[in-house]
């Protein structure tokens, strides 16, 4: 039986559904939820993702305000900024851009903001919540991951995960939240011994190493749920050959640009989805997830913070 394609599209859009009621119902009750986006210099990639941020704000109707300070900022600089974020009634999530220049200290300024307007979860309060498995604001790629593999009801009790990376950002929590949803875990890194068999025992993988296409169907144990978290540029014209052997159109694609995007999972469709029982793609998996949770995590803690002035009926998720 060919592999299920775990859309990520889809999954976004009817995340988007429900928030906009959640939405609706706050304005209401005269609250527009508000993100700022501080986007440090002028990183490429850092804008791109900006942008979208942005886009998705303003086609749910959220307030989005932009802080776009020079390269050249100090730390002071930086903390006297999000200081002010923090302060304002009408922002209720920040979002600091990584990577930070050098001369900026990136764990004082994510430590500065406000965890309850921290709508990426990366503040140690969040964290520490996030462990004790108490309500937070969770990091929105593992919790997109968690939205993804529930929506596509892919059994979670009991079942054996592999989770492959251990960053902040995405394998720590991942596991955590894999934990909490009764799943048995292992956590592999760089320094696992025997990756491929220990992959191999496990019914979910989620790949997230930045690895571009490293993992094969040699790695996947027939029937698993593949979850490739991995969001790789590749220039390289043999690489891309080598990837894309059977997509033409991906092929012709990155010949015309110069660049393309493939995941930690080798694309080839002969290889991981002759093998597993459902996979996200790359581009159209979790990618689109990320940026809805961080939606859904801006709306909760609207809600949360400004929860005195919402009336009852209008809390009606999280
Ligand atoms: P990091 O570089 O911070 O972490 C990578 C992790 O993978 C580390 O724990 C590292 O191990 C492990 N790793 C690296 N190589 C191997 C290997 N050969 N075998 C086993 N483990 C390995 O990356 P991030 O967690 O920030 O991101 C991971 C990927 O996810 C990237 O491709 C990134 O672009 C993508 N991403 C996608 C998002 C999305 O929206 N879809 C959002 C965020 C990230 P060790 O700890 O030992 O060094």
């Amino acid at each position: 039986m060919p592999a299920r394609v775990l859309n990520g599209n889809v999954i976004r859009d009817e995340i988007y559904a429900e928030l906009a009621g959640e939405i609706s119902a706050l304005a209401a009750a005269g609250i527009r939820p508000g993100l700022a986006a501080v986007l440090v210099g002028d990183n490429p990639a850092s804008k791109i993702y900006v942008k979208s941020k942005i886009a998705a704000c303003e086609k749910l109707g959220l307030a989005s305000i932009h802080v776009t300070p020079p390269a050249t900022i100090t730390t002071s600089e930086l903390l006297a900024i999000i200081e002010d974020l923090n302060r304002r009634d009408d922002v209720d999530g920040i979002l600091v851009q990584l990577p930070l220049p050098p001369q900026v200290d990136a764990r004082k300024i994510l430590e500065a903001v406000d965890p309850a307007k921290d709508v990426d979860g990366f503040h140690p309060l969040n964290v520490g919540r996030l462990v004790a498995g108490r309500p937070t604001l969770v990091p929105c790629t593992p919790a997109g991951v968690m939205e993804l593999l529930r929506r596509s009801s892919i059994p979670l009790e009991g079942a054996n995960a592999a989770v492959l990376g251990r960053s902040d950002i995405v394998g720590k929590p991942m596991a955590l939240l894999l934990m909490h949803a009764n799943v048995t875990v292992t956590v592999c890194h760089s320094k696992t011994r025997d990756l491929p068999e220990t992959v191999r025992r496990a019914e979910i993988v989620i790949a997230a190493m930045g690895r571009p296409a490293m993992i094969t169907p040699d790695y996947i144990r027939p029937g698993a749920t593949v979850i490739d978290v991995g969001i790789n540029r590749v220039t390289d014209s043999a690489q891309a050959e080598k990837f894309f052997a059977h997509f033409p159109e991906r092929l012709a694609e990155f010949r015309a640009k110069g660049t393309a995007l493939v995941g930690d999972v080798h694309p080839d469709v002969a290889g991981v989805a002759g093998v597993a029982g459902a996979f996200t793609p790359v581009p159209g998996g979790v990618g689109p997830l990320t940026i809805a949770m961080l939606m859904s995590n801006t709306v909760k803690a609207a809600r949360l913070r400004r929860a005195s002035r919402v009336p009852a009926a209008a809390a009606v998720r999280h």
